[in-house]
């Protein structure tokens, strides 16, 4: 098979893995693009600052000795295989690199032979990218379940971020769908890449020999809606995961179904707005301070639907509103539907100077068609209905049904409405766009880089 070809299959086959943000096109608008289609295994990803950066995001293999329920790599499905070696790999990362058409690697791979063979083989594909290339890229590689200790450790030496995919939010769903695999192999290379990410540490901190380890830290994939968790039980155990893992982010990936299974359930669509609605709880756990047990309980298991996470909170809890812009502190404002850290931050500075009034609100970039309802400002209530729940819910679920025909006229959830008052999405799309016209005016065709790519080898 040549070289274009496994590019083909095994790019396609890398695009189910959401553990570096990327979604095989289905997020991000800019993926969609005929320029990229024509690149096989680029992928658009946003970067911790809100950057979209293109990654080359494929697998090693796509062969698997596993027989996972919910994959498309699974051992009994019937689909062209291929795999790559180190040595292609690496110099098709680099051609990519070295042409700017990516800035760095996602390497994953199904179980092929064993979980140490395939761990060796990543992890030579990484020594060999850093050590006789001098690729200075970003290198995120996929951690196999099962995969001995130093092999794990090693491969924080080569690359930025490890991830190990949990898949499944218990060990009974585990045992269901994906019965190869156990949370022991599963938690132990996560708890093995903490030591290290700890001892690699304190070791920086006695000398200054220390190799960097890990720099972007280790993430994980959840599956959503292919067994029968509720929210608060995936909600509690990213709460746990990151207490004990001190993971960068957990990556929730609708249940997708591309195989027929007696045990996966019958779903016509992925259900993407429930994985929105988990990203937007996760985010008021990780940067708001709110604990889950405060957005979800047993008699509410399950995110509402027609409202984000943060205004349904509000509406919980009405005892606390409305909130007064111009003597309320940061911790309250941050808790107000519309108001971000960033609008929080600014509002305390600029009410150092001068009183706030409604339209200074929106200058600062508070999302006033959310906040309105739950905010005075010198003692004006700014929506013109009734402060009672009924009314604010009706409003605020019309207007979110409102936003989501027009996202899918446009063919797109809003993944980048978040909906708890963080306010990155003009600008941020606006640098994105920026960054990938840059992107596409140099994108050759991949004949082009496959050619330049065996003039290498
Ligand atoms: S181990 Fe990974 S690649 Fe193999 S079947 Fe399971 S999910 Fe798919």
């Amino acid at each position: 098979m040549d070289l274009e070809e496994k590019l083909r299959i095994l790019g396609a086959a890398a695009r189910f893995d959401v553990t570096c943000s990327t979604s095989g096109g289905r997020r991000l608008r800019y993926a969609d693009r005929p320029e990229s289609a024509a690149l096989p295994g680029v992928y658009y990803t946003w970067s911790e600052d809100g950057r979209c950066l293109p990654l080359l995001k494929i697998l090693l293999s796509n062969r698997c000795v596993f027989d996972c329920a919910y994959c498309v790599n699974r051992a009994s499905a019937r689909r062209p295989r291929a795999s790559f070696t180190p040595d292609e790999v690496a110099d098709i990362t680099m051609a990519y690199y070295r042409r700017r058409l990516v800035r760095g690697l996602f390497l994953s791979s199904g179980v092929w032979g064993n979980a140490n063979h395939t761990m060796e083989k990543l992890l030579l594909t990484a020594r060999k990218l850093r050590e006789e290339r001098g690729f200075k890229g970003y290198i995120h590689l996929k951690v196999i379940p099962g995969a001995s200790a130093e092999l794990v450790r090693e491969a924080g030496l080569y690359a930025d971020r490890l991830s190990v995919n949990i898949e499944l939010p218990t060990p009974e769903s585990l045992r269901l769908v994906a019965p190869d695999k156990s949370l022991e192999d599963i938690l132990g290379p996560m708890a093995e890449i903490t030591r290290n990410m700890e001892a690699y540490c304190e070791e920086g901190k006695v000398s200054a020999k220390a190799p960097p380890y890990l720099p972007a830290g280790q993430t994980t994939q959840l599956i959503v809606g292919a067994t029968p968790e509720d929210d608060l039980r995936i909600m509690e155990l990213a709460e746990r995961l990151y207490r004990d893992f001190d993971l960068r982010r957990i990556y929730y990936s609708a249940f997708i179904p591309v195989n027929e299974d007696p045990r996966l359930p019958p779903l016509a669509e992925p259900p993407l707005l429930r994985e929105h609605r988990l990203y937007q709880a996760d985010w008021l756990v990780r940067r708001y301070g709110f604990r889950v047990g405060e957005l979800l309980d047993d008699s509410h298991p399950f995110l509402e639907e027609d409202l984000d996470p943060k205004s349904a909170w509000a509406l919980r809890n009405l005892q606390y509103f409305p909130v007064e812009v111009n003597t309320a502190d940061y911790e309250e404002l941050v808790r107000v539907p519309g108001i971000g850290l960033r609008s929080a931050r600014r509002i305390v500075a600029f009410r150092r100077q001068h009183s706030l009034d409604f339209q200074s609100l929106a200058r600062i970039g508070v999302a006033m068609r959310r906040a309105r309802y739950f905010i005075t400002c010198n003692g004006r209530y700014c929506f013109g209905g009734r402060f009672e729940e009924r009314t604010i819910r009706g409003h605020i679920a019309r207007s979110f049904r409102c936003e989501a025909g027009e996202n899918s006229r446009r063919g797109q959830l809003s993944l980048l409405d978040w909906g708890v008052g963080e306010d990155p999405p003009r600008s941020r799309a606006k640098e994105a766009l920026t960054e990938e016209e840059g992107c596409a005016q140099r994108l050759p065709t991949t004949e082009d880089v496959l050619i330049a790519a065996c003039g290498e080898i």
